[in-house]
């Protein structure tokens, strides 16, 4: 990168970097569809047969030839028959005749077009309309959904609830899907303390490995937790190489700072290739990416995340993600969706450096969305996540901001 300064990484050309060492896993399954949610799709889905299958009613009505209609008088027709969803009706239909039809029936042989049953008046066996409907009114025509050999679903798409409807519409039981991608994690720090544990003075309960177990189920990929590490060089070191060989991607929390003469750094320098930086972002200032080699063949990817409850998150939605998303098969994920709402209070905020402010979103007595910020916004403090249902995002050349102003919000709910 040309003007790469670790020193004061924008977050977009961290991203940037990131993105070019980023190779999916090879390795597909072939799953039924159920199990197939989450997932991405390894191959193309090409719809074998046309859907609709065969030409039918998009209303209760009245099946009969747009020839027959009389332009003069009011048409009258002769009802021969009924056909339902799913009980089509047998004959022939024959000009002045007309088959009564259910929404989702097969349009009978001689007819094209239907009329909803409220436009006609019934006296005995015989239909009495005066509106002139067009010719194929209310047919559902035979492909007008999917054509047979259409591409449905394009290999690198992320499996959907509405993609396993659309998937079992088509006939299709299994699809082809890339594995599940396996990610180690694990927490440093000799302050740390695990739940269940009695906590002394000078420690603090590992949250991260929790946040991340959340975000990462949320993902869809095998977890395996290694546990909260001290910052202990003999034990770092062989968690850290435990992780390499059993995971595609490695994520740590804690001891990347930059300057600070942490084990991790030694270690990353001594198993792998990985670029330091203190990203021009709050939270989330130190950040490390790259390669780590275990014993397999293949080096696994590494994310060093900041130590900062609040940090962990932020970076994680902000680089992790989409590195995931991409790691897992997707070839361009969608990014996170950016919108304009006005902010009001006030808001501090400082230059040079981009600021994921926790937010809450919320529906004003005018009607209108508007956005708070949580209160305090520092690093460790985890409450303002809960809390917060967006990130007010400030870019670097945004200062203070007065209340009433327009500022951008990434919506954090359902976002993984
Ligand atoms: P570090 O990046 O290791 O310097 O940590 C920065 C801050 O985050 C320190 O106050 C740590 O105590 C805190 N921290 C680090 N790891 C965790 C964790 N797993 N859970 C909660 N707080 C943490
Ligand atoms: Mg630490």
């Amino acid at each position: 990168m040309d003007d790469y300064d670790p020193n004061s990484m924008p977050a977009a050309k961290a991203r940037q970097f990131i993105k070019q060492f980023l190779s999916p896993v090879m390795e597909t399954e072939h799953l039924s569809i159920r199990e197939s949610l989450g997932r991405v799709l390894a191959a193309d889905i090409l719809s074998p047969s046309n859907v609709p299958n065969y030409d039918n009613s998009a209303m209760d009505g009245y099946a009969f030839n747009a020839d027959d209609i009389n332009l003069e008088k009011s048409t009258v027709l002769k009802v021969i028959g009924t056909a339902f969803a799913g009980k089509a009706f047998d004959g022939e239909v024959k000009p002045g005749e007309c088959v009564r039809i259910m929404t989702g029936g097969m349009m009978p042989r001689g007819t094209d077009t239907v009329i909803v049953q409220e436009r006609v008046t019934l006296t005995g066996d015989q239909i009495n309309f005066s509106e002139v409907p067009k010719r194929k009114m209310n047919v559902r025509y035979a492909g007008e959904d999917l054509q047979q050999g259409q591409m449905v679903l394009g290999a690198g798409h992320m499996i959907r609830a509405a993609d396993l409807g659309l998937i079992a519409s088509l006939g299709i039981g299994k699809v082809s899907v890339y594995r599940k991608l396996k990610v180690a994690f694990f927490s440093t720090g000799d302050e740390l303390a695990s739940v269940g544990e009695t906590l002394n003075t000078g420690q603090v309960y590992d949250s991260n490995r929790y946040t991340l177990y959340g975000m990462l189920s949320r993902l869809g990929v095998e977890i395996i937790d290694l546990g909260a590490i001290a910052d202990d060089a003999e034990l770092l070191e062989s968690t850290l190489l435990k992780a390499a060989e059993q995971a595609d991607v490695v994520i740590t929390s804690g001891g990347v700072s930059v300057g600070e003469a942490d084990y991790m750094k030694l270690l990353l320098a001594k198993h792998g290739q990985v670029v330091f930086w203190k990203i021009a972002m709050k939270p989330g200032r130190p950040l490390a990416y790259g390669k780590v080699q275990g014993s397999k063949i293949k080096a696994s990817h590494y994310f060093g995340l900041p130590g900062n409850p609040v940090a962990v998150m932020v970076t994680f939605y902000q680089f992790v993600r989409e590195a995931m998303l991409m790691l897992m098969g997707q070839a361009s994920p969608a990014p996170l969706p950016i919108f304009n709402v006005v902010c009001t209070e006030n808001i501090k905020k400082q230059t040079g450096r981009t600021e994921y402010q926790r937010g809450i979103l919320f529906n004003d007595t005018d009607g209108a969305w508007k956005v708070k910020p949580t209160g305090a916004q520092g690093s460790a403090i985890l409450s303002s996540m809960s809390l917060a249902n967006c990130f007010i995002v400030l870019n670097e050349s945004i200062g203070n901001l007065e209340a009433g102003t327009i500022v951008q919000v990434q919506v954090l709910d359902g976002i993984v």
